[in-house]
């Protein structure tokens, strides 16, 4: 079908049910449908398929971003259930890749999910960042986190980086297209002071996550749709107990190892 956009004669390639179902999104003029499209026609890699990765990956599938790669190796159980809102009492058990799977299939059919039921590191994890537009890290761990970091410099992909446990939260983008932006090894150095804290040793306030997965897919959306000014370079500090939040700019590190040296992977 054509139509006319702008002056310009252009392939419609969304049909009626489509229209009807992204309206609200096409009747805001940053989005509108040329930016829906991208959303459409966009790949995303989640990272994690607990409770940052549960929103992040409801959200992207509501908002029809056209194809999902999902990775994760663990089961559903029952301490999951309180925050990780992709999964059921009846998945328990299951991989969380086929139960998130499941809940997404159920918003939006339309979208094509491929469910990666494996903890992803080395070749296969640079394969799956290389393949697609942006990558969000929803993981629970440095090890993880610095993997995938280091295949999005290697590759140039956009990184939506995001973390929480107790009461606090923090997001962070990378967009390693622009040769200025910081990774997240500028911010958070391997070998570090940083220990691991453990969500399943940890406690949890449940809607933090929300929150924080929430706010990853809308920067992952506004890096698809070309919209607005994403966090890039910023790390947002959000304390859930007091519902504060505060932004910092962060630095490029000119030593890091892992972006400082132009073309080195
Ligand atoms: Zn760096």
């Amino acid at each position: 079908m054509l139509r006319t956009l702008n002056g310009l004669t252009v392939v419609q390639a969304m049909n009626d049910n489509q229209l009807l179902r992204y309206s609200r999104h096409i009747l805001l003029p940053q989005i509108g449908i040329e930016g829906q499209q991208k959303i459409l026609d966009s790949r995303a890699l989640i990272i994690g398929a607990g409770g940052l990765g549960s929103p992040i990956a409801l959200y992207l599938a509501s908002a029809g971003v056209g194809s999902i790669t999902i990775c994760d190796n663990e089961e559903v159980d029952l301490t999951n259930l309180q925050r990780q809102i992709a999964h059921r009492t009846d998945s328990i058990g299951k991989k969380k890749v086929d139960s998130a799977r499941a809940s997404i299939v159920a918003i939006n059919p339309e979208v094509n999910i491929v469910p990666v039921p494996e903890r992803v590191g080395g070749a296969r994890l640079e394969s799956l960042v290389a393949a697609v537009d942006v990558v969000l890290d929803g993981s629970d761990n440095f090890a993880t986190r610095h993997a995938v970091n280091r295949a999005c410099v290697g590759s140039r992909k956009p990184l939506v980086s995001g973390a929480g446990v107790r009461f606090d939260g923090q997001i962070a983008v990378f967009d390693m297209r622009s040769p200025q932006s910081p990774c997240y090894h500028c911010l958070f150095p391997e070998h570090g002071e940083n220990e691991d804290v453990r969500c399943a040793v940890m406690g949890v306030f449940a809607p933090m996550v929300g929150i924080v997965g929430s706010i990853q897919a809308a920067e992952a959306l506004k890096l698809i749709a070309g919209v607005g000014e994403p966090l890039t370079g910023r790390l947002l500090i959000l304390d859930a107990l007091t519902m504060q939040v505060r932004t910092v700019t962060l630095q490029k590190d000119p030593a890091c190892p892992v972006c400082g040296t132009p073309g080195r992977d």
